[in-house]
């Protein structure tokens, strides 16, 4: 699902726009419509220089794979890793991360708005009980 961090990015840069012509994201190889939100990716790697896009839908997904083992594993930028959430976790996604899979942009965004409230909670709560 991921990659084992033995080394960081040297920059990586995300940042939320709106398409002002239509792209297509780098993981689901969905069309982003004009008018969309989208995540841009810029990425500086020993000197490789990177950018993508990622739609509502996989940006959501990405953030939360991110929460599962922070510091220790890192998604697959286009989330094209070859293996399933399930075998590779043992356990289900939750609900709302699934149905992300099949939901349409406006569907995304709702999700990603119910999702964010979760999503930081863990994040304080790790960082919170972590020594
Ligand atoms: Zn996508």
């Amino acid at each position: 699902m991921s990659s084992y961090i033995d080394e960081t990015y040297d920059i990586y840069d995300e940042t939320w726009r709106r398409a002002i012509k239509p792209h297509v994201c780098e993981a689901c190889e969905r069309c982003i419509a004009k008018g969309e939100r989208y995540a841009r990716i810029f990425i500086l790697f020993n000197g490789e220089k990177e950018a993508l896009v990622r739609c509502v839908g996989c940006q959501t997904i990405h953030e939360h794979l991110r929460t599962l083992d922070p510091g220790e594993m890192w998604p697959d930028e286009r989330l094209n890793c070859g293996e399933e959430y399930t075998k590779h976790w043992d356990k289900e996604p939750p609900p709302l991360i699934a149905a992300l899979a099949f939901a349409t942009p406006d569907e995304a965004e709702l999700i990603r708005f119910r999702t964010a409230a979760w999503t930081q909670f863990r994040y304080a709560r790790r960082a919170w009980w972590t020594p």
